[in-house]
């Protein structure tokens, strides 16, 4: 199977606090989104919530 062919079945989550990004693992002990601490902090805020909501519909706009 190909890069190209496993991107196409298994498609990378994206990073909910780097806006238009894929996750890219960097938080060590992560594997993804679901168990990211950093995206734990920023989920359990409100303010950090809403504003990473708000990077990431600008995000969207940008990509069309
Ligand atoms: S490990 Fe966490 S902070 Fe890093 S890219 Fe993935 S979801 Fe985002």
């Amino acid at each position: 199977m190909s890069a190209e062919e496993r991107t196409r079945r298994f498609p990378q989550p994206m990073c909910p606090v780097r806006a238009g990004d894929p996750c890219s693992l960097c938080i060590p002990g992560a594997s993804g989104p679901q168990d990211c601490p950093i995206v734990q902090l920023v989920m359990d805020d409100p303010e950090l919530r809403e504003r990473a909501h708000e990077l990431r519909r600008a995000a969207r706009r940008r990509q069309g």
